[in-house]
């Protein structure tokens, strides 16, 4: 299942959801309540290991990998 990440556009509050990708986006903040959440693209939401993936590692660019464990795109 996949991992979304939000953001809140109010106060800030940052939160990770699993959602299957037929379940509707979040839009209120659990922190704050305001109806300000924004949907994150996450480079290692989806945690596979492919050649798409590799394009969104900041480090490494268009090499294959960067080979940072800590690297969510790379690991
Ligand atoms: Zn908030």
């Amino acid at each position: 299942m996949p991992i979304y990440e939000y953001r809140c556009e109010s106060c800030g509050h940052q939160l990770e959801a699993m959602q299957k990708m037929s379940d509707p986006v979040l839009t209120e903040c659990p922190e704050c309540k305001a109806a300000q959440l924004k949907k994150l693209m996450s480079a290692g939401g989806f945690r596979m290991k492919s050649s798409s993936s590799a394009a969104a590692c900041p480090v490494a660019g268009d090499m294959p990998a960067c080979g940072a464990g800590a690297c969510p795109a790379c690991e």
